[in-house]
């Protein structure tokens, strides 16, 4: 399991929804958690790890040691978005990357945890945006599709690294075509949604 960096077509892509909770959707999420840590971030979605289910993790603090704050989002629904705010973002599929993205303040949230029972809560602050981020990797959405033309223009070149050296890795054989890609997801989907 590796970290995907924009533009890899499974980060474009919306996800599906899982079936069920099993032995092996648990050791993704393990290892899910344990990817997120290493790259110090404190949120990674199923698509930035080739997965094209809806699920995400979270651990707001993004230390390990704090157990207690690690949350793992099964079919996800986000209602009520109330209030206005503006705080700046990174994302582990964009690297280095950080610029001010304006969200809702508070939402409420609807899930499921790893023990397949619904879970439903009001989150705000940090939480609340990082769970809207991660929600957004589960339509294909990230977060340069949601900042200012001007914010766009700032970022122009960092994207545009991103996207030649997307393409030397595609050129290296590294990444394989699309439609390789497309055909893998479509087996994961087969599996578990
Ligand atoms: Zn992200």
């Amino acid at each position: 399991m590796r970290v995907l960096h924009y533009p890899h077509p499974t980060l474009l892509r919306p996800a599906k929804p899982l079936a069920r909770v099993d032995a092996e959707l648990r050791k993704m999420v393990g290892e899910m958690f344990e990817l997120m840590y290493q790259h110090d971030g404190i949120g990674l979605a199923a698509p930035q790890v080739d997965l094209p289910y809806r699920l995400f993790v979270v651990n707001a603090s993004g230390d390990p040691k704090e157990k207690d704050l690690e949350y793992a989002f099964i079919n996800p629904v986000l209602s009520k978005p109330k209030g206005s705010e503006e705080k700046e973002e990174g994302c582990l599929s964009l690297p280095k990357l950080y610029a001010p993205v304006r969200r809702p303040a508070t939402i409420h949230v609807s899930a499921y945890n790893m023990a397949g029972q619904a879970v439903e809560f009001d989150a705000d602050g940090l939480l609340a945006r990082v769970i809207q981020h991660e929600n957004d990797h589960l339509d294909g959405v990230m977060f340069i599709d949601r900042i200012s033309q001007t914010t766009l223009m700032d970022v122009r070149d960092e994207l545009e690294n991103f996207r030649e050296e997307f393409q030397h890795r595609r050129e290296t054989g590294e990444i394989p075509a699309d439609a390789k890609i497309f055909e893998h997801l479509a087996q994961l989907e087969k599996l578990r949604t």
